[in-house]
């Protein structure tokens, strides 16, 4: 579609980065791109203008600048997903598995109450791993979570799937 070519070009990939044989795609020309931006973050929230959505919950880093977007527009609240140490309050904790080793992600314990409607959102869904580590931390208090979105899917990777399995509706933008 128009939009998802307009999202498309906003994106630059770079080879080799982080490390050899990668191909990072970075959205910082998406973000800096005004009208990109706007057009993202319109198309993450246009299925739920109009539907109850409590809170907004963004993995760091790149989710607090998309999903404190999304949470404003649909006026709901915004939790901060983190890696571990970062957050000063007592917090639940979640191991997720990387490429290489184990990392710890940690959210509030009062981010959330039991019962509240929440939107999961990240810019890329690789293998699914982050997001999942994202559901598990917002189900262990309860919340309902109404959907996992994303603005760029690897779908070679597997996480729409992985994520699908535990019952999670994956939405996102491009491919
Ligand atoms: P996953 O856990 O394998 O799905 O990796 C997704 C996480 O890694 C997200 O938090 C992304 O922001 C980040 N990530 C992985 N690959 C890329 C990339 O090519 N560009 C930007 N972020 C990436």
């Amino acid at each position: 579609s128009a939009l998802e070519e307009a999202l498309l070009a906003a994106i630059r990939t770079i080879p080799d980065y982080p490390r050899p044989g990668i191909l990072f795609r970075d959205i910082t020309t998406l973000l800096g791109n005004a009208r990109a931006f706007r057009r993202a973050v319109d198309e993450l929230v246009h299925p739920y203008a109009g539907s109850k959505i409590d809170k907004i919950a963004g993995i760091e880093a790149r989710g607090f600048i998309l999903g404190g977007a999304v949470a404003h527009q649909l006026s709901a609240g915004f939790i901060p997903i983190r890696k571990k140490g970062k957050l000063p309050h007592e917090t639940v904790r979640v191991a997720y598995s990387l490429e290489y080793g184990l990392d710890e992600m940690e959210m509030h314990v009062d981010a959330v109450s039991a019962g509240e409607k929440v939107i999961l959102v990240d810019d890329l869904i690789a293998t699914g791993g982050t997001a999942e580590a994202a559901v598990r931390l917002l189900r262990q208090m309860g919340a309902e979570i109404v959907a996992a979105c994303f603005v760029i899917d690897l779908p070679d990777l597997g996480g729409r799937a992985r994520l699908e399995a535990l019952g999670v509706e994956v939405r996102t933008l491009i491919a």
